[in-house]
This record gives C-alpha cells, sequence and structure tokens, in this order.
C-alpha cells in the first residue's frame, strides 16, 4: 500500500499480515473520530523539584479512550496520527487543553505551575506553529513562561540549521524549549550548545538502576554536568525507586519525573495531589 502525505513523500506500509494490516486501518479510521467524539483526554504527571521537594509543573500526556479497545498507548497511535496528518488537529487541541488547565491551576491558586506539552516533528515543522501559538497562549490566557514545549533530538537534527531558527521563533513568545529523551537518539554535544534548549531530560533509560550500573550512572553524572555548564535545567525522568533518586539527588539533578512520586493522573487526580501538598523526600545533598 502507498499513502500519499502531501509532495513527494511516500510511505510504504508492509505488514507482516493481514491481519496487522486491517488492524492498523481500523485504528487509523477510529483516530479520524476520536476528537469530535471526544475521546481524548489529557493526563499530567507532576514534576518535582529535588530542591523544595515540591510540584512545579507537570507534563500533559495523551490518552485515548478507543470505543471497544479501551485506553491505547500514545507509543501505538502518535505514529499514526503523524503520518496521516491528523497530529496537527490533535496536537493542537493537546496544547490548548494543557494552557487552558495550566492556566487554571494559577487562577485557582493551585500555584505557579508550568505544563509541558510534547510536540511531533510533523507538528514542529508546521508552516504556522508560532501563530497557532499565540492563538492559544492568547485564548486560555496561559502566560508564555508557563509554558514548555517537548522535543526530540531526532526530530531536530534533520535539518539543523531550520530547526534552531523555529526554535528561537518559538522561543521569542516566551515559552521555554526542553529536549526530550535525551540520550536515546543521536546525542551530539555539539547539537546541545548549538540549540537554544532550556531542559534536558534524560531519558529513563539511563536512570532505570542507576546505582547498579556504573556506566549509566557515569553517563548521567556527566550529562547532568554537562548541562548545568550550558545552563540548562535537568530533569531525569522514569524515576521509580528511591536509591535512584538519591543519587540523582548527589549528582545535583534538577527535578524528577516517574513512579517513585506519582504516575501519570487524570486532571481531577493532578488537582487533588497538588492540594494536598505531599512532597517528595529527599535525603540531604551530600557536602
Ligand atoms: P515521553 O514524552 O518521553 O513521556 C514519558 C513517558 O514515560 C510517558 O509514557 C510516561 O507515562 C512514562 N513514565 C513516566 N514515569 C515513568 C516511570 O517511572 N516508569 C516508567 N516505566 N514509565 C514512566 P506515555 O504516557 O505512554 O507516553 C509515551 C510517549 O508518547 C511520550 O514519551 C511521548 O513521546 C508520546 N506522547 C504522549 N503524549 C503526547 C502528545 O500529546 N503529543 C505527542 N506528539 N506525543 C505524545
Ligand atoms: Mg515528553
Ligand atoms: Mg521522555
Ligand atoms: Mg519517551
Amino acid at each position: 500500500e502507498v499513502k500519499q502525505q502531501g509532495g513527494n513523500h511516500y510511505t510504504f506500509y508492509t505488514p507482516t499480515c493481514d491481519h496487522e494490516l486491517s488492524e492498523r486501518i481500523d485504528l487509523e479510521v477510529a483516530l479520524r473520530y476520536a476528537l469530535e467524539r471526544e475521546e481524548f483526554q489529557l493526563y499530567y504527571q507532576p514534576q518535582v523539584s529535588l530542591k523544595t521537594g515540591n510540584i512545579v509543573g507537570a507534563e500533559a500526556l495523551l490518552r485515548w479512550k478507543h470505543p471497544q479497545q479501551g485506553m491505547i498507548s500514545p507509543m501505538k497511535f502518535i505514529p499514526i496520527a503523524e503520518e496521516t496528518g491528523l497530529i496537527e488537529p490533535i496536537g493542537e487541541w493537546v496544547l490548548y487543553q494543557a494552557c487552558k488547565d495550566s492556566k487554571a491551576w494559577r487562577s485557582q491558586g493551585l500555584g505557579c505551575l508550568r505544563v509541558a506539552v510534547n510536540l511531533s516533528g510533523r507538528q514542529f515543522r508546521t508552516a504556522n506553529l508560532r501563530q497557532k501559538l499565540v492563538q492559544v497562549l492568547l485564548t486560555t490566557g496561559c502566560e508564555p513562561d508557563y509554558l514548555e514545549l517537548e522535543l526530540t533530538e531526532s526530530l531536530l537534527i534533520r535539518d539543523a540549521e531550520l530547526s534552531i531558527q523555529q526554535l528561537q521563533a518559538l522561543k521569542a513568545l516566551g515559552l521555554k524549549i526542553a529536549i526530550d529523551d535525551f540520550g536515546t537518539g543521536y546525542s551530539s554535544l555539539n547539537y546541545l550548545q548549538k540549540f537554544p534548549f532550556d531542559v534536558l531530560k534524560i531519558d529513563q533509560c539511563f536512570v532505570r538502576n542507576l546505582h547498579n550500573n556504573k556506566i549509566n550512572a557515569a553517563i548521567t553524572q556527566s550529562l547532568i554536568s554537562m548541562a548545568h555548564l550550558l545552563n540548562l535545567k535537568v530533569i531525569a525522568e522514569g524515576v521509580e525507586t528511591q536509591e535512584e533518586l538519591d543519587l540523582l539527588n548527589e549528582f545535583n539533578c534538577n527535578e524528577i519525573q516517574g513512579y517513585l512520586f506519582s504516575r501519570p493522573l487524570n486532571l481531577e487526580e493532578f488537582q487533588a495531589l497538588v492540594k494536598s501538598g505531599r512532597k517528595l523526600k529527599v535525603s540531604q545533598p551530600n557536602p
């Protein structure tokens, strides 16, 4: 099967069996109606400061409740949304919703919590992304410095010069840029200083079993020092254990996100957690 994506780009699907193909087509059809049927929901995973133990922000994570199949992982449907172009309306919905919620947290006195939104490659390359963002910020009243956009390296290096220009245009709006899943892709250290990032997110594959894996510990420690030299804030993803947390704290990591503190929560659960005032227990940093 050949699908036209516009321009001269074609994607060839080579399903291993008919079942896979029909499942993929079913998902694609259902995805087309998911927005108007209001099947999407944003979940929020707290980002916690290691300095204070307080929640300082949240990453918005998209959830799709398929009418028959139940919850479908974004790892499964985001690539389909990308290939079909559906990511554009879906991504706009995510931005709007996240900014609206983040603004509400401040107006309701829940605290000055920023929100991080994942952008896909296709969204990043949309010519009018900047205008879309301006529109979303104006309609929701969300202050731009409370919005952080998460991008992956593989998405940015494809056309580095153009990416840098686009990032600068977005940053001129006052929002923040985070590099997501750092360490899993191209990871050229040169790009770290070339691109105007504010935040580096260390991928969970380095964080996992940090205390039992000397190599991962060395990589994580040097990534954090290097990020700090470049004036980037560091968030460690996927922190699941106290041992991982203790080492990250020793390495002067700024914030963490992970099951140890909280799984991603729906809006009501997230707000309840913030209201409860629960803090992350952080051991004293080494002298
Ligand atoms: P990501 O941006 O790297 O998000 C982090 C993923 O790690 C999330 O998976 C989160 O639930 C999971 N996670 C967080 N803490 C832990 C932990 O302690 N242990 C483990 N094992 N996992 C943890 P999720 O929600 O399934 O999202 C997967 C990916 O889908 C995201 O990776 C992101 O790339 C993409 N995604 C999610 N929402 C959106 C969206 O609105 N737009 C776009 N373009 N992509 C999205
Ligand atoms: Mg992310
Ligand atoms: Mg990530
Ligand atoms: Mg990831």
